[in-house]
């Protein structure tokens, strides 16, 4: 618990960014462990960042996890540092326009328009004996929408996403609600 609010206490919020009204939870000040934070908690030398990929492999050691996915960009930094941990793959979910080889997309919708999520068409050719075991990594969930289409994008390149892990998860948009219907959902932190 006192791991937990040390990493709470690590993400700054900014107002009003990208657009006014939004509070926007920054993380690089966890990546960065900002030092007035770890100055509030005596924590040894544990930093942020470190805390949360040791907690992370801690989870995920066990579940037999074959690949990683990311989604781009800030699932990236946590996805690939755990993935070095547990020794396995990262595979990028990114931006339409990105990926240089052939792609798959699924499309969601945002509050005005759609949005586009891609990755590429052998992602997951290195496991042929069984469905490949995926863990779908971001920092964020808000509504949900960015997530609930990587799954299905994970599924349609014929691997089981067997688990979305995010570092925060915003509860109030009840976000995770149309994901746990696919797969089942870990949040380090909840606000
Ligand atoms: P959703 O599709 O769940 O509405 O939005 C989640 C996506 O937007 C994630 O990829 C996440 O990185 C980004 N995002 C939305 N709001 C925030 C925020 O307050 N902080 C951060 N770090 N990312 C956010």
């Amino acid at each position: 618990e006192a791991d937990k609010i040390y990493l709470l206490n690590s993400v700054r919020e900014i107002e009003d960014f990208p657009k006014p009204g939004i509070k926007f939870k920054d993380i690089t000040t966890l990546l960065g462990d900002a030092k007035a934070f770890t100055l509030l908690i005596d924590h040894g030398d544990a930093k942020a960042f470190t805390l949360l990929i040791d907690h992370l492999v801690d989870r995920y050691s066990t579940m037999k996890i074959d690949y990683i996915a990311g989604i781009e960009s800030r699932g990236f930094i946590f996805g690939a540092a755990l993935a070095a941990r547990l020794k396995t793959r990262f595979v990028p979910i990114r931006k339409p326009g990105k990926l240089p080889y052939t792609t798959i997309s699924e499309k969601y919708s945002l509050e005005y328009g759609v949005d586009e999520v891609c990755i590429h068409i052998d992602a997951f050719s290195a496991i042929t004996t069984s469905k490949p075991r995926v863990l779908l990594i971001d920092d964020l969930i808000a509504t949900g929408g960015t997530a609930t289409a990587a799954v299905n994008l994970i599924n349609k390149a014929g691997a089981e996403c067997v688990e979305a892990c995010f570092v925060i998860n915003l509860t109030f948009l009840q976000g995770d609600l149309d994901i746990k219907k696919t797969t089942s959902v870990y949040s380090v932190l909840e606000v």
